[in-house]
């Protein structure tokens, strides 16, 4: 918080006086209030195959690159938080998720879609880490490193685990997507339902 003035002492015998400029501190926090979409991989950007770790396997929900533009003329960022538990599992190594994940990027770049950065969990569900969805953690590292407004961000996920996650990091408002795993359109803590990434276009203004 800054105080209508301040008074601030130099050396022992010089004193200034500091006037806060008002036009800064506004366009201050215009700025340097970060909103994001985050966003689940599998299912919400990619389909869902499982334990999904080759390039070739990698195929684009339609309507996601369009979608991520509209998001970004927004004045969102967009994060991706991904469960990589085949790591852990040794089903696929860290380097195969880190290839896929650059190729992934440039695609992305290339439609004129900068992702802020993707945190992911290499970790299984018995290895009891703070990053694995529904954990909060990829989504608070987020935060910490970004300085993100949590109230303003949005989650879009597959799974009830990925609502959770946003919900336990403070996210209130979530999408779920009918284009992944099965969910339980009853059930779901979700803000709102639909069938996939692009009708996340009418949701967020
Ligand atoms: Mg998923
Ligand atoms: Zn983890």
């Amino acid at each position: 918080m800054v105080s209508s003035w301040q008074t601030r002492k130099l050396g022992t015998s010089k004193k200034i006086i500091v006037r806060p400029n008002i036009k800064f501190i506004f366009i201050g926090e215009w700025f340097l209030t970060t909103k994001v979409v985050f966003l689940d991989r599998d299912g919400v950007i990619n389909k869902e195959v499982g334990y999904l770790h080759r390039i070739k396997d990698f195929k684009f929900i339609p309507g996601v690159f369009d979608a991520c533009n509209y998001f970004l003329s927004l004045g969102y960022q967009i994060i991706v938080v991904t469960n990589q538990s085949g790591i852990s599992r040794g089903l696929y190594k860290e380097g195969d998720f880190n290839i896929l994940n650059k190729w992934m990027l440039e695609e992305f770049q290339q439609k004129g879609v900068n992702i802020l950065n993707v945190f992911f969990c290499p970790h299984g569900p018995n290895d009891s880490c703070n990053c694995r969805k529904p954990k909060p953690g990829l989504f608070l590292d987020a935060m910490e490193k970004y300085d993100i407004d949590m109230s303003k961000s949005w989650m879009i996920g597959d799974k009830e685990a990925d609502i959770e996650a946003a919900n336990n990091a403070g996210i209130s408002q979530t999408i779920i997507v009918r284009s992944g795993h099965k969910i339980n359109e009853e059930k779901t803590k979700a803000s709102f339902i639909i069938d996939s990434i692009p009708d996340a276009k009418r949701l967020l203004k």
